[in-house]
């Protein structure tokens, strides 16, 4: 389903007026709106195309739908996005049904008051779904620009401590990888999805092109930890200084076995999506990657790092394929990373925002305040 502007408007009076949205345009403080009372909150579909065909162990895909969120009070719009794992169950119709159960949490609430709303979402909305951070970057958005502060200030983060982010290349024919690779040129570290079917060919050819810094990501891909300590020698001997998630999340006592051995550092994506999930993992891993919309957003995802840093867990700050909104919105926490592979925006063709540039292999971090993102002028997909 895609909703035209007139539809799109019809939809925003389950939370407010067109009136009210029209006050709302991004930016424009409107005086005579300080005393407005409740939120309006309003959504969209938003058509994303991939520069490429994008291949995992789970399927390939060439374009996704996100859901893009405002959150407008006071004259003030906050802008939040969620982004889909479709293969797990997750999809823009879905969030927009899950968001209408979450908009009375978020019209009653004060915005300041937003330490318990991932608690109070979660009650409505339990387990993983990326309507919570397309929300919650949406508040956290409002509340900055009504500070008129970035994010990154607001949670006393220092923007000049960058990383370089790694560039994903998905499975593909030899031929194709080729192609990624001459086009990953400006970036410094390539991330590259194994599937356990031809890895050591995969990177070979990546080898074969480029000297560059390569991180690998299993995505839960080896069931064998013997094989699995194997690989990993060998990718260690390949220019490899990273494996993501290599083995199945229930096969934790294997993986911590493999922590044991390796020579390069463990991460856990699937193991780790909210707080809750970091002790118990804890000594299988060597970091976790934080998401956006595996944590429900900015608040839980800002809890994940300091109860990482107390299991002695360092952090990588990951993303979905996505627009500038949610990608944005995780370079303002990039100080906490020690790892980045935020290139889910560099990944589409047709970006509706421009938030966060990308320069010399690193985001730069936007001065603007909330997320500091804005819409392009020549918007045609928003
Ligand atoms: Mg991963």
């Amino acid at each position: 389903m895609k909703l035209s502007r007139k539809e799109f408007l019809t939809l925003s009076g389950l939370a407010g007026t067109s009136l009210l949205l029209q006050g709302c345009d991004p930016l424009v403080r409107d005086v005579k709106n300080e005393q407005t009372t409740g939120p309006s909150i309003t959504f969209k579909k938003i058509k994303l195309n991939l520069a490429h065909t994008w291949t995992i162990s789970r399927g390939s895909a060439d374009y996704k739908e996100d859901v893009i969120v405002e959150y407008c009070k006071d004259g003030i719009t906050g802008i939040g996005e969620a982004s889909h794992m479709t293969g797990a169950g997750q999809n823009a119709d879905r969030t927009i049904e899950e968001l209408k159960k979450l908009i009375p949490i978020y019209q009653e609430a004060d915005p300041f008051e937003f330490y318990d709303l991932p608690g109070k979402a979660n009650e409505v909305i339990p387990g993983v779904s990326p309507v919570k951070a397309a929300i919650d970057i949406a508040l956290f958005d409002w509340i900055g620009k009504k500070l008129g502060i970035p994010i990154h200030r607001y949670l006393g983060l220092n923007p000049e401590k960058h990383v370089n982010t790694s560039f994903s290349i998905g499975y593909d024919k030899p031929e194709i990888l080729k192609k990624k690779v001459r086009e990953a040129e400006p970036y410094k570290i390539l991330k590259v999805k194994l599937t356990n079917r031809n890895d050591e060919q995969i990177i070979k050819t990546i080898r074969s092109l480029t000297d560059k810094p390569v991180r690998v990501d299993i995505n839960e891909g080896w069931t064998n930890k013997e094989e699995a300590i194997r690989k990993i020698e060998w990718l260690a001997g390949q220019g490899v200084n990273l494996v993501e998630q290599p083995m199945p999340v229930s096969m934790i006592e294997e993986t911590k076995w493999l922590k044991e051995r390796s020579t390069l550092p463990i991460i856990a994506d699937e193991a780790v999506n909210t707080s809750k999930d970091i002790m118990s993992i804890a000594e299988a891993y060597d970091g976790i990657n934080i998401k956006l919309m595996k944590s429900g957003g900015i608040m839980e995802a800002y809890r994940m790092a300091i109860i990482a840093s107390a299991g002695k867990l360092d952090i990588m700050i990951g993303c979905m394929i996505a627009s500038s909104v949610a990608i944005t919105a995780a370079v303002q926490l990039q100080p906490l990373a020690r790892w980045l592979d935020l290139d889910g925006s560099l990944l589409i063709s047709n970006d509706p925002f421009r938030g966060a540039l990308f320069n010399n292999g690193h985001w730069v971090m936007p001065e603007g305040p909330g997320i500091g993102v804005e819409k392009t002028s020549d918007n045609k997909n928003y």
